[in-house]
């Protein structure tokens, strides 16, 4: 912590002043956490601010150009995922879709016992929602998820009970990159005729999304990771899918969720949606190339390294590394300074540094956990900044274990 104030104290302010081409920040890492909205997106929502701004509620055809607009974002969000556009409601972001997955299958369901299934790698928005039903009575199982960061489907059927509302499992690890068997786990659910949602939000635009090959009924995305604005994703209900809304006002999206249209924002996800379809194939491979070589050369060059979770079952621009020895959030502080941008294992709550609950349910001790670094690769990472990324972060990983006694008896542990 302490290691982490200097750091801090030494980081000027004018660092914020942009991300991109600028001296400040000219290695992006961290696009798990959001991505740049992509040119091609910013134009096309551009129009729908101040030019086409109509209500697409509305009958005149200031408001008609807004809902045609809507309605080819719909198609073009369906089309990523091999959806019907009926069966996408937009929502205010990933967040969103999750809570109204959870708490509007819960609603619908006419059962008095509730039991709903999870696992304990979930992303907040699901695990916080899940908490919240159980302090509303509902029973949650949450699976345990060994260290590969995969969950065993067969740990899901044996959760099964005749109450249960909900299967929830999602796609990829936001932390780890960890892909989850969802076909089996939906030919799991489709037999016991249980609702199944999966939380996308990390696995669009870096795999292949089919509603009906994944055998989902409700499915979470978000535009912002996938090159699209903030503030602004989707839930995919399967026609005939259980759903109480969550929130209530007008008969916007066929009366699941209430709300005037964010038209410039759904504008940009469809664009968004439209470029990661296009893209996919060239953009994984290329960037799974550069991801592979940023984990060999740290796990491979400096002593104590070690990538979490299955290396053979992650999508391609993630990769998860344990420093023993070196402190994360000091870590990321310290390659700031150098220009470089990723993520901590830990996050900030309420004053403290609480370490990372995907890290923790995996089997890493707070410690391990506190000394892990997330980087995500992106579409616009090159190869010259891998090369440049790891000329820096071994000697900045070396310099802060010099720094601490504990870490250097950490490392020669080992
Ligand atoms: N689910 C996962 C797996 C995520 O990684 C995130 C965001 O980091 C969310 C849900 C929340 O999405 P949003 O930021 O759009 O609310």
């Amino acid at each position: 912590m302490a290691q982490t104030l200097v750091l801090l104290a030494t980081r000027p302010r004018s660092r914020y002043s942009g991300c991109f081409g600028t001296a400040a920040m000219n290695i992006y890492l961290d696009y798990n956490a959001t991505t740049p909205v992509d040119r091609a997106v910013l134009e096309a929502m551009l129009p729908f601010f101040a030019n086409s701004f109509g209500n697409a509620s509305s009958i005149h055809s200031c408001g008609q150009r807004g809902r045609a607009a809507l309605d080819a974002a719909r198609d073009l969000v369906a089309n990523l995922i091999g959806a019907n556009p009926s069966e996408i409601v937009f929502t205010s972001g990933g967040t969103e879709a999750d809570n109204l997955a959870l708490f509007g299958s819960a609603n619908a369901s006419p059962q008095s016992r509730k039991h709903i299934i999870a696992t304990t790698i979930e992303h907040h928005a699901v695990l916080n929602a899940a908490q919240e039903l159980e302090r509303q009575g509902i029973e949650v199982t949450y699976i345990p998820i060994g260290s590969s960061g995969v969950v065993d489907p067969q740990d899901i059927r044996s959760a099964l009970r005749p109450e249960t509302i909900l299967i929830s499992v999602m796609h990829a690890n936001n932390e780890l990159g960890t892909v989850q068997p969802i076909e089996e786990i939906g030919r799991i659910a489709a037999e016991a005729e249980v609702p199944f949602h999966c939380d996308a939000v990390q696995s669009a635009g870096k795999l292949a999304l089919d509603v009906d090959r994944l055998g989902v009924d409700l499915l979470s995305i978000s535009a912002h990771k996938i090159y699209g604005p903030k503030g602004v994703g989707a839930l995919y209900v399967r026609a005939g899918t259980p759903l109480e809304p969550q929130v209530y006002g007008g008969h916007h999206e066929r009366d699941r969720r209430a709300g005037t249209e964010n038209v410039p924002g759904i504008v940009g996800f469809g664009k968004a949606a439209e470029l990661a379809k296009a893209n996919l194939k060239a953009d994984a491979a290329r960037i799974e190339i550069l991801r592979d070589r940023l984990d060999e050369m740290l796990a491979g060059t400096l002593p104590s390294v070690r990538v979490n979770g299955d290396r053979s079952s992650r999508v391609g621009n993630t990769t998860n590394l344990t420093f023993a020895g070196a402190n994360g959030e000091a870590l990321v502080i310290a390659l700031d300074l150098q220009g470089i941008a990723c993520s901590t294992g830990a996050a900030c709550s309420s004053g403290a540094v609480e370490p990372s609950h995907v890290l923790l349910a995996i089997g890493l001790s707070p410690d391990e956990a506190r000394s892990s670094l997330r980087f995500s690769l992106g579409r616009a990472t090159t190869d010259a900044e891998i090369d440049r990324a790891l000329a820096i972060i071994p000697a900045t990983v070396e310099r802060l274990r010099a720094m601490s006694p504990r870490a250097l008896s950490a490392v020669h542990a080992k």
